[in-house]
């Protein structure tokens, strides 16, 4: 099989201080485990801007398009606040999303045991949490027409558009099913096939896509209002959850900080496969660029490393490897380092981003 490739798009704010020590696991992995990843490296966002006037350079589009993944960082930034709609950092991103059709959208919430009693919900609740909510990404209301705010009679009306094709559903059904193969072999499919036409269908569709090609996984309907209150309840009980745009967007935020900060997230976005059979994909974190805390040296690395993580296992099929980073990343805190973020009250001294790095190095 030849070199995999990789694009890295630092972007801005804390991105390239975060991707910085991604890049120091991707070369262990060349160093130590003779597992070469082919590098480029190229702008995103801000950075983008500054140098080409664009959030997204052509050529940036075209090599993303080539490579088995993209690893971004972050975008954007206050500096960017006045600019032009079509010209801000999150367009860029937005791009990258639509061009390359990345409709599954994976957001893993998983509890380090060191981490459990960081959690705002008890200890037993989430210890040892490990779920993966895939949300659709290119459709539904957040895409479908008609949308605007219209005039009628002597009043105005904000209008949203769901609307979900049977193929649409059929793909991001399948993306869950499959990854539930490689996870505990459960999905729970969320809608509102009580009140809403595009539930009824998602549900049909998700339920045929089942009977047909993955009777071997367990599948579950839920209302997605029951869905959000048991995956505060005990969320445990599930291992992959599917959902539409808008559900997932409110569920997997939910989710994720069942288990802590927003430091900790990684996710994924998956699109059809390419000729070689990999899917299209972008892995990043799910934080911002956290102008706040950027060039301090004090963001924390864990979700891009992780995300890096995602991407050993998703796209180049290495899923022993992504558990070997998952390992030292849960060594590195159950030694007692954190970065600033994952401090409470009780006074440890916090490690820098390069130092976290540094550690998770070691630790692998
Ligand atoms: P965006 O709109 O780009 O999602 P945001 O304003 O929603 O950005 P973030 O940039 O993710 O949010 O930051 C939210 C808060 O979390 C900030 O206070 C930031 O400092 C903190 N934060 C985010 N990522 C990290 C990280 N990796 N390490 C430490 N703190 C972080
Ligand atoms: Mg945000």
């Amino acid at each position: 099989m030849s070199t995999p490739s990789l694009l890295i798009l630092p972007g801005d704010g804390i991105g390239p201080e975060v991707m910085a020590e991604v890049v120091k696991v991707i070369d262990w992995f060349g160093a130590k485990r003779d597992l070469p990843f082919e590098v480029s490296e190229d702008l995103v966002g801000g950075a983008a801007y500054d140098k080409h006037g664009t959030p997204l350079h052509d050529d940036t589009m075209a090599r993303a398009q080539e490579v088995d993944a993209v690893l971004l960082g972050a975008v954007g930034g206050p500096k960017y606040d006045d600019l032009d709609f079509s010209l801000k950092p999150e367009r860029g991103l937005l791009r990258l999303r639509k061009e390359m059709d990345l409709f599954a959208n994976l957001r893993p919430a998983q509890c380090f045991d060191a981490l459990a009693d960081f959690s705002s919900l008890k200890r037993d609740v989430v210890a040892g949490l490990d779920i993966m909510i895939v949300r659709e990404l290119t459709s539904g209301i957040y895409f479908g027409e008609p949308r605007g705010i219209f005039k009628e009679g002597n009043e105005r009306v904000g209008v949203n558009t769901q609307r979900y094709t049977e193929s649409e559903i059929e793909r991001v059904a399948r993306s869950a099913f499959e990854l539930a193969r490689k996870r505990g072999n459960k999905v729970c499919s969320m809608e509102k096939a009580n009140v809403m036409e595009s539930g009824i269908l998602w549900r049909e569709v998700v339920q045929k896509v089942h009977d047909a090609d993955y009777a071997d996984v367990e599948l579950s309907h839920m209302y997605a209002d029951a869905g959000a209150m048991q995956l505060c309840r005990w969320p445990k009980q599930f291992d992959v959850i599917v959902t539409d745009n808008l559900f997932g967007d409110i569920l997997s935020d939910a989710a994720a900080m069942l288990t802590g900060s927003l430091g900790m997230l990684p996710s994924a976005s998956l699109g059809a496969p390419m000729e070689n059979g990999r899917p299209k994909a972008l892995y990043e974190p799910v934080h911002g660029s956290a102008p706040d805390i950027a060039g301090q040296g004090k963001a924390n690395p864990i979700a891009c490393i992780l995300s890096f993580a995602m991407a050993l296992r998703y796209s180049f099929d290495l899923g022993e490897e992504a558990t070997r980073v998952e390992k030292a990343v849960e060594k590195v805190l159950a030694d007692g380092k954190r970065t600033a973020d994952l401090l409470g009250e009780d006074g440890i001294e916090p490690v820098s981003t390069s130092e976290m790095g540094d550690a998770i190095l070691a630790a692998l």
